[in-house]
């Protein structure tokens, strides 16, 4: 007989890791919520276009799509992020401005697996389009600062950096090209090759040997316009207003040809550097035209769940749940009466399990202390034929028979 397993990079997330997952998305739900933020469940699956629009020279949309033509002859991609498909949703729905989403959910890159590295892994983010006021950018930053910190992380760094205007970026890219070209020799084959699509990428390089020509490489900021200069300068003071904590660094560029003026990266204190982006994000412009919109400005960020986890995990915080519930019912009858008790304890909103298959008091006792619940509430021949029920509290206590039609008042002042 064929045995399955979970493709590479794929994962089944059990209890209590799943616990943990949900109560993820909760807090990130309760942080962005109150702020106007409204969510957004996009398909799973778009037109490849939709991807394509991010720019043939990333891994993203060279390498990594899971694209396939369907049998209607459509070629699709599992969506890779959510930024574009939020956007192609503005376009399609033409919300009114400025438009606040958030989302939660998984994504899809064939990508190598690795530590904090999977081929389907979750996301949440927010994306707002339609507005260009540099305090949005600190709104923006600050709710995915906030959810961090809310988790309980401490040694988390935010590093911010602008693009400025696309004209600016232009300039700076011929300065960096030509940068780059002049010590083609030096630099690694990755990066030669990264260099004829898009010179910006070669600035995320991490080998040895471009380090050196990398520290070398013109500077953004020499680039900025006085526009752009001024809005980085909001950006940066709304940020000290809010206490929130940032590093300047110049060499966070978005590989994307959409991005300007800001942008920015969530980073984790103890992991390894090739994993240590917990998510980032910027404002792009262009990104809603290109898929048939109006000219719309956008900014958001994305946080990779799995990554901010293991920092949780490295710094000790937000653990998993440890979920129970607070009766069981041990049935040594024949199991219909646990049937009907567990029913009425869950109507009434008192969490209640059972165990089946008629096995002996003592493996249902078992059972019981196996589920964590605070009391058993045990029916045997002799309580059935009175109508009682013995409710025994599991964590200390004595044991005292009641009515069933008084069962719970009495099971309220026991649970705590
Ligand atoms: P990106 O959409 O590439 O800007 O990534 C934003 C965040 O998503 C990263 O900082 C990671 O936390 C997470 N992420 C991206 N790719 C993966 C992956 N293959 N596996 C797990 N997390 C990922």
């Amino acid at each position: 007989m064929a045995e399955f397993k979970t493709s590479p990079g794929m994962r089944d997330i059990l209890d209590p890791e799943s616990g943990r997952w949900r109560r993820f998305v909760s807090a990130f739900e309760h942080t962005v919520e109150p702020a106007g933020y409204r969510q957004i469940i996009p398909p799973l699956l778009e037109d490849i276009g939709v991807f394509q629009r991010v720019g043939e020279a990333t891994d993203v949309v060279t390498k990594e799509m899971y694209d396939f033509v369907d049998k209607g002859e459509r070629h699709v991609a599992l969506r890779p992020e959510q930024t574009a498909s939020v956007c192609r949703a503005f376009v399609q729905h033409r919300p009114v401005t400025p438009w606040k989403a958030w989302y939660a959910g998984p994504n899809f890159r064939y990508e190598k697996p690795q530590r904090g590295r999977f081929r389907q892994f979750d996301q949440v983010g927010i994306e707002v389009l339609g507005a260009t006021d540099p305090y949005l950018d600190v709104e923006v930053i600050a709710l995915g600062w906030n959810f961090l910190a809310g988790l309980g992380l401490r040694r988390l760094t935010l590093q911010i950096n602008s693009l400025g205007e696309p004209t600016d970026r232009e300039k700076f890219m011929s300065a960096l090209s030509a940068h780059f070209t002049n010590e083609l020799d030096a630099l690694s084959v990755e990066s030669r090759a990264t260099l004829s699509k898009n010179p910006l990428r070669v600035l995320d390089s991490k080998r040895d040997e471009d380090r050196e020509i990398i520290a070398r490489a013109p500077r953004i900021a020499d680039f900025h316009s006085d526009e752009a200069r001024a809005h980085f300068a909001s950006v940066r003071t709304g940020l000290e207003r809010l206490g929130i904590p940032f590093v300047v660094n110049e060499r966070l560029v978005r590989g994307l040809d959409y991005y300007r003026h800001t942008t920015f990266e969530y980073v984790g204190g103890t992991l390894d550097s090739a994993q240590n982006a917990l998510g980032g994000g910027g404002r792009y412009d262009g990104l809603v035209e290109d898929l048939g919109g109006p000219p719309t400005p956008g900014i958001g960020f994305a946080i990779g769940v799995d990554r901010t986890l293991l920092a949780c995990d490295d710094e000790g915080v937000f653990e998993p749940p440890v979920s129970s519930v607070r009766v069981f019912v041990i049935d040594t009858t024949g199991g219909a009466e646990a049937l009907v008790l567990t029913d009425q304890l869950r109507r009434s909103g008192i969490s209640a399990d059972r165990a089946f298959e008629s096995r002996s008091m003592k493996s249902q006792m078992k059972a019981a202390d196996r589920s964590g619940a605070e009391v058993a509430l045990i029916i045997g021949s002799d309580e059935l034929a009175s109508g009682t029920v013995v409710v025994r509290p599991l964590r200390g206590g004595d044991q005292i028979s009641v009515h069933r039609d008084d069962l719970l008042p009495a099971l309220q002042k026991v649970l705590t």
